[in-house]
């Protein structure tokens, strides 16, 4: 399974995010999961330089842009040259300051064209009783898909997180019903823009309120192939555990 860690703007200093780097490096040694982390741009470099663990790292967002007279942008050439070799895209924290499906689609493109791995979050922000919130998800799957190449598709990495669903408790999240239904439904999504079998090779991750009590029974069953994990994977404890809890 892939352990994503999303450290948001959680992590502020270089000594704390040296210390769960650390941590994600010793516990990739022993672990047969992929861990991937996404520290703020700024420590970036600096953790992911001269990095022979298997941890993989992640980029938190890019610019839309490429390279030129863009102050204060971070492109993907950037992340790639920081050592990033995944990049998230679209998530929801951005999207709410005013990303669309076409920025997030520019944005993925240059995330491909640079060889890394676009991590593409979508989610609902509400389910209501006539389901269009299936709708809303299918547009933000397709608008991204549409223009890619069969290639491309298969390299998109899927991270569903339910927007009402991130930064609670576990008590608050999906229940394993639901997240399987979702998953069923992506891949059906997928049909649509690659053969059934390669659907099962986009890989699906699930997002929101993921902790060390509810992590093992999502995984169980579900169809997912990993996890997007924000707050609970940046307290070292919390952390460990949940690498832990998939390792049973
Ligand atoms: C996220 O925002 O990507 C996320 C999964 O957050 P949390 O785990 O805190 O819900």
């Amino acid at each position: 399974m892939i352990i994503a860690t999303n450290w948001k703007a959680y992590v502020e200093s270089v000594e704390k995010a040296k210390k769960i780097s650390t941590l994600a490096k010793r516990l990739a040694s022993r672990s047969s999961h992929e861990i991937i982390i996404a520290p703020p741009a700024t420590f970036l470099g600096l953790l992911a330089e001269k990095n022979h663990s298997k941890v993989s790292f992640m980029a938190q967002d890019i610019s839309s842009m490429t390279g030129g007279a863009h102050t204060g942008e971070i492109t993907a050439s950037m992340a790639r040259n920081s050592g990033a070799s995944y990049v998230l895209v679209g998530h929801s924290e951005r999207r709410t300051m005013g990303e669309n499906n076409e920025l997030v689609t520019k944005k993925l493109q240059h995330i491909l064209a640079q060889g890394l791995t676009p991590v593409l979050c979508v989610g609902e922000s509400e389910r209501d009783e006539d389901g269009s919130y299936l709708t809303f998800l299918r547009e933000e799957i397709t608008d991204v898909f549409e223009p890619l190449t069969r290639k491309e598709r298969l390299q998109v990495v899927i991270a569903y997180e339910p927007i009402w669903a991130i930064g609670k408790k576990a008590s608050e999240s999906i229940t394993v019903a639901d997240l399987t239904e979702m998953v069923l439904y992506i891949r059906k999504i997928l049909t649509e823009f690659l053969s059934g079998r390669a659907t099962n090779n986009v890989r699906v991750l699930y997002g929101g309120s993921v902790e060390p009590n509810n992590i093992r029974t999502l995984a169980e069953g579900s169809g997912i192939d990993g996890f997007l994990i924000g707050h609970a994977s940046v307290e070292l404890e919390s952390f460990s555990a949940l690498v832990k809890e998939l390792e049973v």
